[in-house]
């Protein structure tokens, strides 16, 4: 029985080979490199086993990076969505967003017109307008906490969602970082300048 032998260079250090053809891993006597030796149809050559597996990681960093820019754009889209639902919008057109101005201010200005009604209702002597002063006062002042609220669970709302997205913006950049840096990872030829 012969053993067909053939030359294959070694992809990691290039150095020339022989190696019975029937043989599919070879073990580099040179550089100790773990390779497959392909049988194309035009050539034969060697690849190394380290790339198979990187070339994998590889395929898992992308799709690590591609998940986390989906769960990033839903993060936004969604905050997006809860921002415009519970702001109101003004004249002009532009989103204003739950705040503590507008409670007060409205709550300075109820509780004003309301002493005013109850002051002109005692001296005029008209018990009903003194009594929807009072009545005023109190509604204004469950008005204006109520608003403050709102206000403050929108602003606890808001540092949330910011908190997630660092946290989500931060794994993306290391996912990112770790596709760039894979194809200095290949161990390959050195190539030649
Ligand atoms: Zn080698």
């Amino acid at each position: 029985m012969s053993i067909k032998v053939t030359k294959v260079a070694c992809q990691s250090c290039g150095a020339n080979l022989t190696i019975d053809e029937s043989i599919r891993f070879v073990t580099c006597g040179y550089c100790s490199a773990q390779l497959e030796i392909v049988h194309d149809p035009s050539a034969v050559y060697s690849k190394t086993l380290d790339d198979v597996v990187k070339r994998q990681d590889a395929v898992e960093d992308e799709l690590r990076v591609l998940r986390l820019e989906k769960s990033l754009q839903r993060i936004e889209q969604e905050w997006e969505n809860f921002r415009i639902r519970v702001s109101s919008k003004s004249e002009n057109g532009t989103i204003v967003e739950p705040g503590k101005a507008g409670p007060i201010l409205f709550g300075i200005f109820a509780t004003i017109l309301c002493v005013f009604l109850f002051g002109f209702g005692l001296s005029e002597r008209i018990w009903l307008i003194a009594i929807l002063g009072v009545a005023g006062i109190a509604l204004s002042y469950l008005i204006t906490q109520h608003g403050l609220r709102r206000a403050k669970e929108f602003a606890h709302m808001r540092t949330r969602y910011l908190q997630k997205r660092t946290k989500l913006k931060g794994e993306l950049a290391s996912a990112e970082r770790a596709l760039r840096f894979q194809p200095m990872k290949r161990s390959g030829k050195p190539s030649k300048r």
